[in-house]
């Protein structure tokens, strides 16, 4: 079996825009990484090609967060039919693609899904309560999510109706029993989104767990804050903080023995 992760550059094979989309979606999956929020090999980060919309790019299943790279990223299109792969017997995780396939195929507009399995998603994704407005980190979520109720690990044909029902309009879902999922116009938001959505459910782990009395803003503040963080009301989110998330990974990556997202 060829399990190699020693994969070579495609850069000069594919498009400018592809190119650039490999490395953001590549850097996406470190940075998801590097802020603790995987889950062994599983899940996926999903993204569209500019200006090819039916593609998209996922990564290998089997490799670690840590090792994804540009040139490693499998090109698929909508349905999950592999376009094209390295030359590896690492495939995808066909069934894991579901999820994100309802997304696209539903929202147009979605250049990425992120989907994870975290200590405090989850635990969130198990209360009754959902994600309460604890924080001015969590208020941006305050209507602006969904739930999705667990229906057991198979998604068929029907779930993936309820999936992109639930998700409605919104950037974020709560995926009872089971994780989050944040979506967006482009990777960068998708990961700001998601790194806001992870951070509000570690508070609410933390508050709750304190076992004490708990404060949270009136109705009214909470709709008005709500609306002035969606993306786009002030500023996008992702434009800002993305060389800075970059700069991180470069500094990472003296140190961490793992190849760099880039080749
Ligand atoms: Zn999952």
């Amino acid at each position: 079996m060829n399990h190699s992760t020693d994969f070579g550059s495609i850069r000069s094979k594919v498009s400018p825009e592809e190119w650039q989309a490999r490395l953001d979606l590549a850097a996406c999956y470190r940075l998801v990484d590097l802020f603790g929020m995987t889950d062994l090999t599983y899940n996926h980060i999903t993204a569209r090609i500019p200006g090819s919309p039916d593609h998209l790019l996922i990564n290998l299943y089997g490799l670690l967060y840590k090792e994804i790279t540009a040139s490693s990223l499998v090109k698929i299109d909508v349905e999950g039919s592999i376009v094209w792969k390295p030359d590896t017997d690492y495939g995808i995780n066909v069934s894991g693609y579901v999820i994100h396939g309802a997304i696209h195929k539903a929202r147009p507009e979605v250049q990425c899904v992120i989907h994870t399995h975290t200590r405090a998603g989850i635990a969130v994704s198990a209360m009754t309560c959902g994600l309460l407005p604890l924080s001015q980190t969590s208020v941006r979520f305050h209507g602006h999510i969904g739930y999705h109720d667990y229906e057991g690990p198979a998604v068929d044909l029907d779930e993936r109706e309820r999936l992109v029902r639930d998700l409605g309009p919104h950037d974020a879902m709560i995926m009872c029993n089971h994780g989050l999922l944040t979506c967006g116009a482009t990777i960068q938001q998708a990961f700001n989104t998601m790194y806001q959505l992870e951070l509000s459910c570690r508070s609410q782990v933390d508050t709750m767990a304190a076992r004490t009395e708990m404060t949270m803003p009136g109705e009214n503040v909470l709709a008005h804050t709500a609306h002035m963080y969606q993306p786009g009301t002030r500023r996008p989110y992702g434009v800002l903080e993305w060389p800075a998330m970059l700069r991180l990974l470069e500094a990472e990556e003296k140190t961490s023995g793992f190849p760099s997202y880039k080749q």
